[in-house]
């Protein structure tokens, strides 16, 4: 038999807002003191009124046009009632009805929804995220969460592997990242995914989409990737059995690598979502800030746009785009690096490639040999970080760069003489490639009188071999010009050799 699965996602992030949701506490998931962040609001007590964050409405609108998604034109929000320790309201502010943006696709995959609602407080038992424990039986709480801006971004059941589930995870990470929408760290439970998935008898023919399960706790993308081919394996197995595949959440067990029973899944009635009486509805397409013209003119380049651009504009390979898409810095570093090679009127396209692979293979390589400058470090702060090519200029300037790959070009330098160079480069920031070049004796010899000279008195010294090659034996070329590198302590560009060589031969100037 044949099986089809079917994966639909459901990913909130937590939005990085400069307050909370409905409240004027500080929205802070770094903060290390419990219960510090909180106020009557967001701690739930009854009375007390929610006011709307305008910057967490614009940033979900922002995503939803760089999805390509339809924002509202109208908006409310409403009453998602259940109980639970951590949510001592009785109810989750959220949005059901009339989600803030419709529609729309990422990573190929099609959305169906992105709605904006409050985190809940956050419950440990035993050991929470920052390693604090309870202790015992005890379970504590921690309102510092309750009431950050929560994004819930929901997708088609579209996807049919695991794998695509994670690279729309991972696409929908860089978005967040570009648009200063959130950090969407998983470890942090920053960003959460849900997968629900169904295995449908009878493959791709099939129509049904069979019973799903959705399957929570997901806190990396390998347990997002292990947890769908766990859960696709398991219900298939079921099916094999004949049995049935029971419609409930389930957990995921990192360590052990399997899914468990949690619940039997809600349905949307048992919530008995009403619209918030306490909070106006809107009308989003009468706010000018949130018109589709201004939401869109306020866009960042996407982190799409930069892979296609890198490869369209500078010939990067697919690797050395996503390098460029997953560091945003690197990627500035590298188009300033291009920009100082222009005063050069080197060959553009080979100044280009020249960059590309010192830049991401030999310099990347020696920092990483090095461990000083924080280069994963940069790769994980991809947005809002201005100043990013700066950092990376203080190591090298651009203009040092467009030097060192010029003299690549004009030949000065031999790729093991650039590589020497470089590594100085990263350790003297400061000088300029073409004084260690001299410093260290790394310049190739380009003067033709002395490497007539030289090759002359390799000629001389090597007269049967100079026969040989007279007579045909290619062999003999080789020898010469290892001769004359030999001579010449690796100095003379050996591209340059055979020329010279044959002119002393067959131009009457030889002496042989
Ligand atoms: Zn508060």
């Amino acid at each position: 038999m044949e099986y089809l699965p079917t994966i639909g996602l459901e990913i909130h992030a937590e939005l990085a807002t400069a307050s909370k949701m409905f409240c004027s506490c500080k929205n802070d998931p770094d903060e290390e003191c419990s219960n510090t962040n909180v106020c009557p609001i967001c701690l739930g007590h009854p009375g007390t009124l929610p006011v709307l964050n305008r910057e967490a409405i614009g940033k979900v609108l922002s995503i939803g046009v760089a999805v390509n998604g339809t924002p509202a034109d109208f908006t409310e929000w409403d009453r998602k009632q259940y109980f639970y320790p951590d949510i001592p309201k009785g109810y989750q502010i959220s949005q059901y009805a009339y989600p803030l943006v419709s529609g729309g696709a990422l990573a190929g995959v099609e959305l169906e929804r992105i709605h904006l609602e409050e985190d809940t407080a956050q419950s440990t038992h035993g050991q929470d995220v920052k390693g604090r424990t309870s202790g015992g039986d005890v379970s504590l709480i921690d309102f510092n969460r309750s009431g950050v801006p929560l994004m819930e971004l929901v997708t088609k059941p579209v996807i049919h592997d695991a794998a695509t589930a994670v690279q729309f995870a991972k696409e929908l990470q860089l978005l967040l990242r570009y648009l200063g929408a959130g950090e969407a760290n998983m470890e942090k439970g920053e960003m959460r995914v849900e997968a629900n998935v169904s295995v449908a008898a009878g493959g791709v023919s099939t129509a049904n989409l069979g019973t799903k399960t959705e399957v929570k706790n997901l806190n990396s993308f390998r347990a997002v990737e292990r947890a769908i081919e766990y859960e696709i394996d398991r219900q298939i197995k079921l099916l094999e059995k004949g049995e049935k595949v029971v419609q409930e959440t389930r957990g995921w067990d990192d360590r052990k690598g399997v899914t468990f029973s949690q619940r039997s899944k809600e349905s949307a009635h048992d919530y008995r979502y009403f619209p918030e009486p306490d909070i106006p509805k809107m009308m989003i397409s009468e706010i000018p800030e949130f018109s589709h013209e201004s939401l869109s003119k306020n866009l960042p380049e996407l982190p799409w746009d930069l892979r296609d651009r890198s490869k369209r504009d500078y010939g990067a390979t697919d690797k050395e785009a996503e390098m460029f898409v997953e560091d945003r810095m690197l990627a500035d570093y590298f188009e300033e690096i291009v920009k100082a090679g222009k005063g050069f009127k080197v060959d553009d396209k080979k100044f280009v490639r020249l960059a590309l692979n010192y830049l991401l293979t030999d310099y990347l390589g020696a920092l990483k040999k090095k461990n000083s400058v924080a280069v994963s470090g940069a790769c994980q702060s991809v947005a809002g970080d201005n100043d990013s090519a700066a950092k990376f200029s203080q190591q090298i300037p651009p203009k040092h760069w467009a030097e060192l790959i010029g003299m690549i070009i004009n030949g000065e330098l031999s790729s093991r003489g650039a590589k020497d160079t470089l590594a100085e480069m990263i350790e003297k920031s400061t000088e300029s490639p073409r004084k260690i070049a001299e410093t260290r004796g790394l310049l190739q010899q380009n003067d033709a009188e002395a490497l007539e000279k030289t090759v002359r008195t390799v000629l001389d010294a090597n007269k049967s071999v100079v026969e040989e090659f007279k007579a045909g034996k290619k062999a003999s070329l080789q020898y010469l010009i290892g001769q004359v590198m030999k001579e010449t302590r690796g100095s003379a560009n050996p591209a340059a050799i055979p020329a010279v060589i044959e002119k002393l031969i067959y131009g009457g100037l030889t002496p042989i």
